[in-house]
């Protein structure tokens, strides 16, 4: 595994927020990315099927073909939104064949009647677009160098791949009409003021922004209650520290965020943090439900004071959401100062953790447990901490994290977890889940790094 070399650099999101705008301006901003929403949709329909697997890239094919469809005049639509819009769409189709790819992926490892041969040629195919893309439309292709020589049934292997595909090939849909992207043409700056195009040629929408900061490069636009929120991606440089030289491993956890096998701790009681609020909200949601249903009837019998005296007093979402916002940002500020600190203090030239556990998705979880693993921060941390990893140039390692929760990190044998202690009846290790679970994630690494 590599380490990032000494130019490179890393995306990062600045954000800057415009001023409360006025009305107009914000049913002007709606629409735009109204229209952005249909011309994605329609991208969709287009350009998601097996047809089309093999004519994403380049984008400009299909800039081309949605250049002179009539679309963009229907809707009125700048270029400088029409296009980003297609090729978001575009990206997020690409994204999509990469999830279905990875889905039959896991199907082929599984099956259990699928020879050696049989996998070396399936997984060959999934890496070849254009092979790929021939056996899904049946049409005649190369037979791949991998693959020549192999012992199997290429039509009986190919019908599975066709059915496989089919079982987990979806359709992309957006319904977000609260943000676009506009282009660097789109929109120029004058007296802290952005000038952003409209539908009428020559004339510019004014947005004014709290600060004088200017960009040249794509921004997304993220409309708001009354106001929008410019997400711009940066470059910014990675870090060199010549003096992080260890190793660490890590386990991530909803009680406390990290604990390493050290024994160090980072991010102690996160869940303090995170779970008052699931519990508040959720008792908030169902008073608020109350309310609304209070509301609808009060409308329906026709008693119109009663339902405008509700509406004044309760509904409050603007409060509502307010209130959630600034606690995601203490938690988001909480959780992001910990992995620095952690970073700052361990030195770490490497970090270690295990993969994410993804849920059973048969499993069916009670409301409450399915809003906290909604809730979750956890791939909220694992996000960050893979950034600041590339920003500081740590190399960040991922092992399975098969039996790294039940196992003994001192005997091997399994061992017993209660509330958050970990037990073994065998050694007579005590420790807590965390860092049993640590300790196994160091020595998978370890023996991993022998053989
Ligand atoms: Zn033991």
């Amino acid at each position: 595994m590599g380490t990032a070399s000494t130019d490179s650099t890393v995306t990062k999101t600045i954000w800057q927020y415009s001023m409360p705008l006025p009305e107009e301006t914000m049913v002007f901003l709606r629409g735009i990315a109204a229209d952005c929403c249909k011309v994605k949709n329609y991208v969709y329909g287009k350009y998601s099927g097996v047809k089309n697997l093999n004519n994403l890239t380049p984008v400009y094919n299909i800039l081309n073909e949605m250049r002179h469809c009539g679309l963009r005049e229907q809707l009125n639509l700048p270029a400088v939104y029409y296009e980003l819009a297609i090729a978001d769409a575009v990206t997020n189709i690409k994204c999509n064949w990469g999830t279905v790819k990875n889905r039959v992926g896991e199907c082929i490892t599984a099956n259990e009647n699928l020879s050696d041969g049989d996998k070396i040629y399936l997984r060959t195919v999934l890496k070849m677009n254009g092979v790929y893309a021939a056996i899904l439309n049946r049409r005649e292709y190369e037979m791949p160098r991998n693959a020549a020589g192999l012992d199997i049934d290429v039509k009986r292997l190919n019908n599975l791949l066709c059915r496989l595909t089919r079982r987990y090939l979806t359709q992309p849909k957006t319904e977000s009409t609260a943000i676009f992207r506009v282009s660097p043409n789109g929109y120029s700056y004058k007296d802290g003021v952005m000038r952003i195009v409209c539908r009428v040629p020559r004339k510019r929408i004014s947005i004014p922004l709290r600060d004088n900061r200017t960009f040249d490069r794509q921004i997304q636009i993220q409309i708001r209650q009354n106001d929008v929120a410019l997400a711009v991606p940066v470059e910014a440089k990675v870090k060199q520290h010549p003096d992080y030289t260890n190793t660490i491993y890590i386990h991530i956890g909803n009680k406390d965020m990290f604990t390493l096998s050290n024994e160090h701790l980072y991010g102690v009681s996160l869940e303090e943090l995170t779970n008052p609020e699931t519990e508040r909200l959720s008792k908030k949601n169902r008073e608020r439900r109350k309310m609304y249903t209070a509301h609808e009837q009060s409308a329906e019998d026709g008693d119109a004071r009663k339902a405008a005296n509700i509406e004044a007093n309760n509904l409050g979402k603007l409060k509502y959401d307010r209130q959630k916002e600034r606690e995601k940002v203490r938690t988001t500020t909480f959780i992001n100062s910990e992995i620095n600190r952690m970073i700052r203090s361990e030195k770490p030239a490497r970090i270690v953790i295990a993969k994410q556990v993804t849920k059973n998705k048969t499993k069916i979880y009670n409301k409450s447990t399915n809003r906290k693993l909604a809730r979750s921060f956890n791939s909220y941390i694992r996000e960050r901490l893979a950034y600041k990893c590339k920003v500081h140039s740590i190399e960040l390692v991922e092992i399975s994290s098969k039996h790294t929760g039940n196992i003994c990190s001192i005997c091997g044998a399994e061992g017993k977890r209660q509330g958050k202690e970990f037990v073994c009846e065998s050694c007579g290790l005590k420790t807590t889940i965390a860092l049993n679970s640590a300790r196994n994630t160091e020595q998978r690494y370890l023996m991993r790094s022998v053989d």
